[in-house]
């Protein structure tokens, strides 16, 4: 909506989501500022946010359904992960046999 605020101040009050020109001089420049503010992405954000702003509710409850869902899984999974870990971790270097503990050459030392 196009007003005037004084002599030689006109302004666009969007009516969608407020947003307000700066003061022209004259009627065309509230004009243009009415015709180029849709494309602003200030504007589109707007739109954007009303047009889903239904569906917040419902989403944040299905994110946090989602999370719910994948703490569980993890929860589960993680003793059967551990107990995989310890099946593929490799073996210790020591030798079975424990006289090549002695063994300073290989071992350390001289
Ligand atoms: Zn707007």
């Amino acid at each position: 909506m196009i007003r005037k605020l004084r002599k030689a101040q006109w302004v666009y009050d969007c009516p969608d989501c407020g947003w307000i020109s700066f003061p022209s001089p004259d009627l065309f420049g509230a004009r243009e500022a009415e015709s180029w503010h849709p494309h602003m992405p200030e504007h589109r954000e707007e739109m954007l946010r009303q047009a889903f702003e239904p569906f917040r509710a419902v989403m944040t409850e299905v994110v946090s359904a989602y999370a719910n869902l994948a703490r569980n899984i993890v929860e589960t999974i993680a003793p059967a992960m551990e107990q995989i870990n310890y099946a593929l971790m490799p073996a210790p270097n020591i030798p079975h046999d424990p006289s090549l503990l002695k063994d300073r050459r290989k071992w350390g030392g001289r």
